[in-house]
């Protein structure tokens, strides 16, 4: 899934998201950043340029892509996995979950920094987990913001079609 296009940043995104990791554990408060790597993705997409940030820049994919290569057991994700049902239900899962820590944090920057930080480090690591079981980018088959974005280019094809 490694993308082969020239002007792709794949081969060196991965570098953003270890900065990220590596400055949030040093300071909490760079966890902020990490409403970037979630909404990006998103706007994007709502700008008409699909899943380009997918196939360009994703740091997490960029990271699963080239470091999961020789670790990954390279198998398929079982097929309930695959299903847009599954696919929403995560979306919804993670968007209620998101959203349930974000309102605690009642707008206390270090709080907000740590519920971003929380998170983007917890789907890291489910998405390493899965990358090692099955094949190495298998979160960017069920990533809620992938399937967001996927989402939103599917209602802009209906939207224009109707046009
Ligand atoms: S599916 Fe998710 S993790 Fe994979 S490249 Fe897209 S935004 Fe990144």
């Amino acid at each position: 899934m490694q993308s082969k296009n020239k002007s792709s940043h794949m081969k060196w995104s991965w570098i953003i998201i270890v900065t990220f990791f590596a400055l949030s554990t040093f300071d909490i408060r760079f966890g902020i950043l990490g409403i970037l790597c979630m909404t990006m993705p998103i706007v994007h997409a709502l700008r008409g340029r699909g899943k380009i940030h997918c196939v360009k820049y994703c740091p997490r994919g960029s990271f699963l892509g080239r470091f999961l290569a020789k670790l990954s057991f390279n198998r398929p994700l079982p097929k309930f996995m695959m299903s847009k049902q599954f696919k929403n239900l995560l979306l919804a899962f993670m968007g209620a979950v998101l959203l349930y820590a974000l309102y605690h944090t009642q707008g206390d920057f270090h709080k907000l920094s740590h519920a971003f930080y929380r998170f983007m480090g917890i789907s890291f690591i489910v998405g390493i987990t899965i990358g090692i079981l099955f094949k190495p980018r298998s979160w960017c088959v069920v990533c809620p913001m992938g399937h967001a974005t996927s989402l939103i280019t599917e209602i802009q094809g209906f939207q224009s079609q109707k046009k």
